[in-house]
């Protein structure tokens, strides 16, 4: 086709797309919306970092449990019943130390290990803190409100598809005694980013 033949046609409102991308599923006997339903029955009731917190508090009060958890990271949340999609191929945990601070992103998108430690937040899909927080971690965690020392290295991990990343936080300090429970309640999804520390 040459470009003097070329027909401009309307585009098709929003509204329009989406009802003919639903007429397209409902012709081939699938059903959007109750997939949408059950989607975010998962979102909401599964994939929530109260996951990640039973792992952190596990790793800090077992450490066998740690030391499997540094070596198969998928292998170890299954443990706690916590599973991971087949594309998320490794969970690789962070340690942070009183020298060494991890913090995590996805410089092309938003690439997080959300059935562990929930969905990604705006802010962490927000252009600016993906080339920011590689190019000058210390000063965007300190606009976080995380004003990590000079002495402390911060080492920066870029998801990708098929590895994912959390970070293991300190254990508080004053906590001995604590249970599982009561710790996992301190540890939050800004802790597992590594844009908080405990
Ligand atoms: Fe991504």
């Amino acid at each position: 086709m040459t470009h003097a033949q070329r027909v401009v046609q309307p585009t098709a409102t929003i509204e329009q797309r989406v009802a003919a991308v639903e007429a397209a599923l409902h012709a081939r006997g699938l059903k959007p919306a109750e997939f949408i339903d059950e989607q975010r029955h998962q979102i909401e009731e599964q994939w929530v970092p109260q996951n990640g917190a039973r792992v952190v508090a596990r790793a800090w009060t077992d450490a066998a449990f740690r030391q499997r958890l540094f070596t198969n990271g998928r292998d170890a949340v299954a443990e706690l019943g916590i599973s991971m999609p087949r594309h998320h191929r490794h969970l690789v945990v962070l340690e942070n130390t009183p020298t060494i601070h991890n913090v995590i992103c996805c410089t092309l998108c938003s690439c997080t290990a959300f059935t562990v430690i929930g969905l990604p937040p705006d802010w962490y899909k927000d252009l600016e803190y993906r080339a920011r927080v590689v190019r000058e971690s210390r000063t965007v965690l300190r606009e976080m409100g995380l004003d990590l020392p000079p002495e402390v290295e911060i080492r920066v991990w870029d998801t990708t598809a098929d590895t994912r990343y959390m970070v293991l936080p300190e254990r508080p300090a004053g906590t001995e005694g604590f249970s599982e429970e009561q710790l996992a309640a301190l540890v939050s999804k800004d802790a597992m980013i590594g844009v908080a520390r405990l």
